[in-house]
């Protein structure tokens, strides 16, 4: 039994922590995404954090657009470290140690595998909500990569024909209203043109936040309510077709945007009883991962070499 370096790359942060096989943080820290400019500069920067931290045997890497067969990052439309980034070539070079990089939302799912509330599960799905969205699923006991070790990019999935302009150059996907930027765009929108009063028009348009919004929304404020309510519909609405297309048992949140829990998935309850098949209805359930709160990236990071290794070994 060893510990593990798991490293949590997200479109806003950056998580990295060295963690024992049963899940236990041995050290923890962070840096914002946008202060590294390039991948081999990340790998430098944790090289020196973690060097007098203790010993691991292998490191884990969760990103955003990784294709796992590649082991690549491949045109992240959130990250500006170039088209195709060779994350495991880069980090085994540095380190000397097993690499191997993850989707970020298959990371999510292993890790509500190995260490949160899917281990009795063998039929559900991860989705992380953040700077975008991605997802994570687990189908008869066996995570699912698709051809070209790509699937699962539920956030550029089309809610809305002809809707919002998304990064990655189509219209109408379900990020562009469920992410963080989609959340205050909408927020934007529904200030603009309401006619009472909200106490959102008292903060800067440029410092609108998800847990700004979601907050006005707990203390009963009706353009913030909207806005919330909007967000649990769309995701609802993704939600019931991944239900009703896979016969899921559970569906689990993550994610920053997750972090508003109840009052997001009673919106999300509410939505899918109108949406989802009637037969499904008491047999597939939302869930917040438990797993939120304690970094489940670096988890799912870590869930990911640990399972690597132990192939390698048999
Ligand atoms: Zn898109």
């Amino acid at each position: 039994m060893g510990n593990y370096l798991g490293i949590d790359i997200g479109g806003t942060n950056i998580g990295f922590g060295i963690v024992s096989e049963n899940g236990a943080f041995l050290y923890e820290n962070s840096i914002p995404t946008e202060n590294m400019k390039t991948a081999e500069e990340l790998a430098d920067y944790i090289f020196e954090d973690v060097k007098k931290k203790g010993e691991f045997i292998g490191i884990g890497i969760g990103a955003p657009s990784v294709n796992q067969n590649t082991q690549c990052i491949e045109f992240a439309p959130n990250m500006n470290w170039g088209d195709v980034v060779d994350l495991n070539g880069i980090f085994t070079k540095k380190f000397n140690r097993t690499v191997f990089v993850i989707n970020d939302a298959n990371a999510a799912a292993l890790g509500e595998k190995f260490y949160g509330e899917a281990k009795e599960m063998s039929n559900f799905a991860v989705i992380t909500l953040g700077t975008g969205v991605g997802m994570g699923m687990y189908i008869n006991d066996q995570l699912v990569l698709g051809k070209n070790g790509l699937a699962g990019e539920i956030g550029h999935s089309i809610i809305q024909r002809e809707g919002r302009e998304c990064k990655c150059g189509n219209h109408g996907c379900l990020e562009t209203y469920v992410a963080k930027d989609g959340i205050v765009n909408t927020a934007k929108e529904k200030l603009e043109f309401s006619s009472g009063s909200s106490i959102l028009n008292l903060i800067p348009p440029s410092d609108l936040t998800p847990t700004e919004i979601f907050k006005a929304a707990r203390k009963e404020d009706p353009v913030a309510l909207e806005v919330v309510d909007s967000v649990g519909k769309d995701l609802a609405f993704s939600i019931s077709n991944l239900m009703n297309i896979l016969d899921l048992e559970c569906v689990f949140l993550t994610g920053g945007i997750s972090n508003n829990g109840n009052l997001l998935k009673r919106k999300v309850e509410k939505h899918l009883k109108g949406y989802l098949l009637p037969n499904l209805h008491d047999k597939s359930q939302v869930r917040i991962s438990i797993l939120n709160q304690q970094n489940s990236g670096i988890l799912g990071a870590v869930a990911a070499i640990n399972s690597q290794l132990k192939i390698a070994l048999t």
